[in-house]
Formats: C-alpha cells, structure tokens, sequence
C-alpha cells in the first residue's frame, strides 16, 4: 500500500486561513471563474482517469471497468451537470407575486456560504468528493476536501494533482486519520459535508455545534430489499446480486438483506445461484482476482468475517474468505433471523442475508419499521399496489422499485436519507443547493410609507383587518 503524507497540523490552521482570506476577497464571485475551476477539475479526471483506475485498484483492488462505470464517469457527469447548471441554478430569484410586497422588490440573492469542508469516506472515494466539490466551486465557495485515509493512492493522488488543477488559494485537500479531522473540526467552517458512518457523523455534528456550523450527514445503515413472489425474479436476482458484489458490498445503498414469503425462499435462492454462475462460470471471483474488489482494510475484513462466523443463518451461496488478500466471496446467507450477527449492523460488504417471513407483506414492513430508516428501501414488485403497500408505510432516503445502487447517479433526483441514514440532499443542483445561502432582499421606495405609515406610533385605536 502507498505511504499517505498527512498534512501537518499547522498546516492546516494556515490553509484553513489562506481560504477565507481568498473567499473575502471575492475571487469566486464571478460565474466564469468558478465555471474555469470546475472546468479545471474536469481536466484533473480526463488527463488522469487511468491514474485514477490505477489508484482505486491499488486501495480497492476493485476492477478497472467498474471503477469508470461507478466512479469515474459519474464523477464527470456531476462536473458538466455543475458546469452546464451554474448560469441558471446562481441567478437571483424573485419571489411569487404578493401584492403587499411587490412594490418593495423582493429578491432572492444565491450567496456562497464561504469556506466549507467536504471529508469523505473510503468506498467511493472520487465520486464522494468530486461530485461535492463541483457543487460547492459553483455555488462560489472556498474548499477543503478531507479524503479518507484507508484509501492511500487515491487521496496522495488528490494531493499532487489539485495544486497542479486547481486555485490553491481556493481548494486545498487535508490528508491524514482522526488527529488530522479532529483539528480541522475545531476550526469553524461555513459548512461541514460529511460522509460516512453514523458513529463518526455524530462527532461531526457535535463539533460542528460549537461552531453553529451547519451540517449536511450522508450516513448508511441496512437498505433492505422485499420481494413479491410474483416479480420478474431472473431480473430481481440478477440486479440484487450485482448490488452487492459491485465494490464488494462496499457501497452505502447496496441491498443490505432480503425479505421473501418464507414459502418463497428456496425458490429465490435458486434464482440467485443460477445468477451467481452465470456472473462468474470459470470459477469464484477469486480466481479472477481484476473482475471483483477487496474488502478496504484488514480491520474492515475482520469485522465482515466475525459477522458471518457468528450467523445462526445457512450458507447458500460462497462462504470463501483469505485473510491474507482481504478477500470475501459473494455470499448469501438464508434463513437469518432479525436477532442474527448479520442483522446487528450494516454489513458493508459482499454477505446478502435472506430473511424469510410468515404471512403477507405487511409483516416485512412492520420488520424495516422495527429498524432506523435506512438510506434506500428496494421492492421488487410487478404489481402496483404491492409497491405502494411498502413505499406507503415506511420512511427512507430512497424508494425504489425493480432497480438498485443507481438512483444516486440518476439525473435531477436529490441524494440523501433521513433520520440515521443522515439529513441533507446532494448531487446535481442539490448540490448547488446545499452550499448556497439563500439571501433575502428588499429594496423598499419611500413612497410605501403613503400606504404603510400607519405603522408608525403613535398608534391609535384603529383596528386591522385579519
Ligand atoms: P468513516 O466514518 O469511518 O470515515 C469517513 C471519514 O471520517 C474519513 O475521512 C475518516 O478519516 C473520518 N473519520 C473517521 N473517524 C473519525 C473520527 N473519530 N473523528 C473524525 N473523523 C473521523 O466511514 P467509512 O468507513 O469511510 O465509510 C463507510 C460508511 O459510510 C458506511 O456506513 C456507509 O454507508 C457510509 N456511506 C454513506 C454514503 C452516503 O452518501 N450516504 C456514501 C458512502 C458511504
């Protein structure tokens, strides 16, 4: 693994001060400044993109094909969607027509919030600051990028290549673990977007607090999956699946369990295997090892471990794990019970437990209503009522039906979750949208006072109108 250069920390107060001395200056106010930035981390990814590959390979040993498909390409749809949107989405706004107040000239001014600070997690470690940083150069702000340290060559890449793309005086990346964020939490920001674990976001919050910074948490938790026995199941089995080897599990909306008509259950399993043979024939993806990811780190692949060695469940399908290159086989677990090991936490790897229920499909809703509300929430149904049965009834980030893990880079729907899977929407103009301050105005004519001077004392006893 390469060595990651953590950033002194007095380094980081003095960046922290260069940044907001910039953004005072102003130097991002106008639109074709940040559109030349975005432009600018545009070229970072397109002159890069195989570095890149290279890089998530080395920290994810994930495969080249899937990291331009989940990573890079998304990355440079969110830049053009910044890019192509900034005009538009900066504009002033009026508000809707009040005939009490129009003669006042109402406005809505779309200000930066100022020097914000973006730390990200491992899993999708471009895609996760990429994508935030185009939504914050075009709301006009000064960045800091906290990258994550289990991801050594893809946040060393970050540091040399941003000086070299990017105005150093406006975007900087702070390399190192907790000491490194911990000092940068103590410096008080305009904004704090944080990606990652509930555990951590709370620290995130509580720091924040002391600052009154405002806070946007996009956290995971257990995506659950229902089944209708009557869907299209070759299709559900295939994209179930693939959710959940694509990174390894590694993904923060990937299916995190299934629940099927435990009468069902069989039936499924067999769908699922006849789809595991048919993604890898030759063998298991072990013996491919450029075709499926690694689990991130040896502590990241022991707790994966402990929680399939604790499961009362019955392998279905894989089950095959090595240490020593931090691999786990896709696998599915069948007859997990909601007390089990692989039930107690969001697994974050490539283990799908199947949990088979009695009666009609209000009794798998009454299970995910017994839990947080996850991040997605996936059916796969062929039948309208099934769908609004489960989407009706429950609270998630996202409600998706017959699909999964791509909503977050679909066009115009806002990326986020509520309660523990976190607060706060981003990608595309959401993106714009969190980092700007919406600033009213008003421009009011002296002659208003001919119509509002009875608001001045003294007063008499006239009465208003309600
Ligand atoms: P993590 O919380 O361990 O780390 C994320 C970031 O927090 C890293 O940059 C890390 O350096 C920093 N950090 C870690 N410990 C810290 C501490 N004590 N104080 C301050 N900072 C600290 O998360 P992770 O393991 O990198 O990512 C996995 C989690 O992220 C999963 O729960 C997943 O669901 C979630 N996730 C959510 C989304 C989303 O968009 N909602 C996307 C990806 C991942």
């Amino acid at each position: 693994m390469p060595e990651l250069a953590y950033t002194p920390l007095d380094e980081i107060t003095q960046l922290h001060s260069t940044l907001r001395s910039t953004f005072r200056t102003g130097k991002l106010k106008p639109i074709a400044y940040r559109k030349y930035q975005i432009l600018q981390l545009a070229y970072l990814i397109k002159d890069n993109a195989e570095r890149f590959e290279e890089a998530l390979a080395s920290d994810l040993g994930r495969p080249k094909f899937e990291s331009r498909f989940v990573e890079i390409n998304p990355s440079l749809t969110e830049i053009k969607t910044a890019y192509t949107g900034v005009d538009k989405w900066a504009k002033p706004e009026k508000p809707a027509f009040s005939l009490n107040f129009a003669a006042m000239r109402p406005v809505i001014y779309k200000e930066a919030k100022g020097v914000v600070l973006i730390i990200s997690p491992f899993n999708y470690p471009m895609w996760l600051s990429v994508g935030p940083i185009a939504g914050a150069l075009a709301a006009g702000n000064a960045v800091v990028l906290k990258p994550s340290e289990s991801t050594p060559a893809v946040s060393s890449l970050f540091a040399e290549l941003f000086p070299k793309y990017l105005d150093s005086d406006l975007v900087r990346v702070v390399n190192g673990a907790i000491p490194e964020t911990t000092h940068l939490l103590d410096l008080p920001w305009d904004h704090i977007l944080y990606t990652g674990s509930g555990r951590v976001g709370k620290i995130v919050a509580t720091a924040a607090a002391k600052h009154l910074t405002p806070v946007s948490l996009e956290l995971g938790g257990k995506s659950p999956v229902i089944i209708d026995p009557k869907c299209d199941l070759k299709m559900a089995a295939k994209r179930i699946l693939w959710g959940k080897v694509v990174n390894a599990g590694q993904t923060c909306v990937a299916p995190d369990y299934v629940l099927v008509p435990r009468e069902f259950q069989e039936t499924f399993i067999q769908a699922l295997k006849e789809t595991y043979q048919s993604f890898y024939p030759a063998d298991t993806p072990s013996s491919a090892p450029s075709a499926y990811s690694r689990i991130v780190t040896p502590q990241a692949f022991s707790r994966i471990k402990n929680l399939l060695d604790n499961t009362k469940g019955t392998i279905a399908i894989g089950g095959d794990t090595d240490a020593s290159s931090k691999y786990i086989g896709p696998t599915v677990v069948k007859d997990v019970t909601g007390d089990d090991s692989l039930m107690s936490d969001e697994i974050f790897g490539p283990v799908l437990p199947v949990v088979p229920y009695d009666g009609t499909v209000e009794e798998a809703v009454k299970f995910v209503n017994a839990r947080d509300h996850p991040l997605a929430l996936y059916v796969f149904s062929q039948d309208g009522e099934f769908k609004k049965q489960v989407f009706e009834h429950t609270q998630s980030g996202a409600a998706i039906a017959n699909e999964v893990v791509l909503h977050p880079g679909a066009d115009g729907l806002p990326f986020g979750g509520t309660g523990p899977s976190g607060y706060g929407m981003h990608t595309g103009k959401y993106s714009f949208d969190m980092f700007t301050h919406l600033r009213s105005s008003m421009d009011s004519p002296s002659w208003i006072d001919a119509i509002l001077g009875f608001r001045f004392p003294p007063y008499t006893d006239k009465s208003l109108a309600a």
